[in-house]
């Protein structure tokens, strides 16, 4: 057979097509122009070649950064930091600009489906109606006997299980992310309520800080809100004509801030604390002030016998910390995960208060967000209750606590001895394939929700979440498939919840911001919603961070015991 084509047969095909593009580009439904499907199963003629963007929230950490995700013939392409946001202000960090990988990963989860444990090459398809059927069964189980495990994000679904946990009496959902404890974010609280008496989460102003001293707080790559923190950090040393900030990064290992300081003083893992009381106790003396009771007990040559740092060093770092006009000193991270770690966060945090600088422009202030923070005791409760068969039917979300947890806690174990498992995971991690149901959510990029911005921003926010394509598998919003399983439980509970999907269920839980001081205002949700959707969130309109109030050092005396 020739390869080769005659013009006459080239006439004939061309011929063909043009017909079959007649056809394809005549009038058809208005609704081919608001579909955004991926260009692999897009018609040829809806590829305008015109960019579409959107706003939305990353969701690859709990930070919440605002990105502008540009999209083009139903294809999310590129993603930027959205300029007005407040945490981010433009920018991302890798993570956030890499976001659309999980969008277009070939190993997502594509439908529900019946597994075998530990086996999936035995998953069975089964449909939506059949998945919120098994829902709303595992939802009719003794309360007490259900549990929820959810990951840091998103806001509203959280808020969604934990007023269905509510009005079924089963308990609160337990919350759980490996990221948000490396940063200690639950010690740094409690320290703050501790010295400062609020439930509120420092916000250290790194941007006006003079000399920095980081205990751990690994700020440039994961710590809190990176992106808020990095940009800082850029007006920090850049960002004054006149002086440029210095940093100094205590911790054993070299994070990346370390590598980006000033100077790393390499201390031994466990004598943060020690070292903390120690500069304490040498500022207070060379700022002529009284030295708390809690650090009077503390000699430097001890603080360099557990540290290995020199007493010489220690002395030095002292001095210089107490001379500056604008020291700042931030607990976090590896610092506090030691078994002294809230006394670390403790003395750094009253460190700040003996050098005057809380309110202070570089110092620190509280932020106006909601604190919470994944309490770890909760999830050992569960752990516990899995292990004694308290708990029938465990739904999870957000979380792969199989990889995250630690393996002496035994999650698996406990795993094994709960009967129904059903898990709402993207991706077949090892706790989806240990699941008796995976029924899998949409990606973030094929999300509404919300995330309240807790760390990063100087006033009160809110991103938003909006799809930027149409979801590319049969997958389905778990907001959409618990409310629909709620409604199936009897009156009384689809009363609790009248609503008729994710979204409204999100716009009822925003009315008490369409008027509340943002940045724009609505005079009914819808108005407001569009601008939510259109601005990627909502944040007041100034600043609202506040100074503390008092600074109560730690009541006891450290036993400073030398680390092994
Ligand atoms: S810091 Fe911001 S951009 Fe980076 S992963 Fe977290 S939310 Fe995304």
């Amino acid at each position: 057979m020739s390869n080769t084509l005659s013009r006459r047969d080239f006439l004939k095909l061309t011929g063909i097509g043009a017909a079959v593009s007649a056809v394809l580009t005549g009038c058809g439904p208005m609704a081919r122009y608001i579909v955004r499907k991926p260009y692999t199963s897009m018609p040829e003629y809806n590829q305008t070649g015109l960019s579409t963007y959107y706003a939305s929230t990353c969701r690859e950490c709990p930070a919440g950064c605002g990105i502008i995700v540009r999209t083009k013939e139903g294809r999310a392409i590129t993603i930027e930091g959205n300029p007005q946001h407040p945490v981010n202000r433009g920018r991302l960090c890798s993570r956030g600009v890499t976001a659309q990988q999980g969008l277009y990963n070939p190993d997502r989860i594509r439908g529900p489906v019946f597994q075998a444990r530990g086996d999936a090459s035995r998953a069975k398809p089964i449909n939506w109606d059949e998945a919120i059927s098994v829902v709303q069964q595992a939802l009719a189980s003794s309360p007490e006997q259900i549990a929820f495990l959810l990951g840091a994000a998103p806001d509203h679904l959280f808020d969604l299980v934990s007023e269905i946990c509510e009005t079924i009496g089963a308990p609160p959902p337990v919350r759980y992310n490996a990221l948000t404890t490396f940063e200690g974010r639950s010690t740094l609280l409690e320290a703050a309520r501790l010295t400062f008496g609020e439930e509120a989460l420092p916000y250290f102003d790194l941007a006006n800080a003079e000399v920095t001293f980081a205990f751990g707080a690994n700020f440039l790559e994961n710590w809190l809100s990176p992106v808020a923190y990095t940009r800082a950090y850029g007006e920090f040393r850049r960002g004054r004509s006149t002086r440029r900030g210095y940093l100094v990064v205590f911790e054993p290992r070299q994070s990346l801030t370390a590598g980006n300081a000033d100077e790393w003083i390499p201390i031994r893992p466990g004598s943060e604390a020690i070292l903390a009381a120690a500069l304490n106790r040498l500022v207070a003396e060379a700022r002529g002030k009284p030295v708390s009771p809690a650090f009077s007990t503390v000699t430097v040559s001890a603080a360099a016998a557990a540290s290995g740092v020199s007493e010489e060093k220690i002395r030095q770092l002292a001095q210089f910390f107490a001379a500056a006009d604008h020291p700042l000193a931030i607990p976090g991270g590896s610092a506090l995960a030691q078994a002294d770690g809230l006394m670390t966060a403790r003395s750094l945090l009253y460190l700040n208060a003996v050098v005057d600088n809380l309110g202070q422009p570089g110092g620190v202030f509280l932020t106006p967000a909601e604190a919470s923070a994944t309490d770890f005791a909760a999830v050992k409760e569960l752990v516990r209750r899995m292990m004694d068969s308290e708990v029938k039917v465990l739904f999870i979300h957000g979380v792969n606590p199989l990889f995250e947890l630690p393996g002496a806690l035994g999650f698996g174990e406990a795993l094994a001895k709960v009967p129904m498992v059903i898990s709402f995971a993207s991706f077949p991690d090892e706790t989806a394939l240990a699941s008796d149901y995976v029924l899998p959510d949409h990606t973030p990029l094929e999300s509404f929700g919300y995330q309240r911005v807790l760390a990063g921003s100087d006033r009160p926010a809110y991103s938003s979440f909006q799809p930027v394509v149409v979801p590319l598998y049969d997958t389905r919003a778990t907001a959409d498939v618990l409310l629909a399983a709620v409604k199936l439980l009897g009156v009384q509970a689809a009363q609790a919840f009248p609503y008729q999907d994710e979204v409204e269920y999100i716009q009822q839980k925003l009315l008490p911001l369409i008027n509340a001081g943002g940045f724009y205002t609505a005079a009914e949700i819808f108005t407001f919603w569009s601008r939510w959707l259109q601005y990627g969130g909502w944040w007041k309109a100034e600043a609202e961070l506040t100074a503390p109030q008092q600074a109560t050092p730690p009541e006891e005396t450290f036993p400073f015991t030398p680390p092994a």
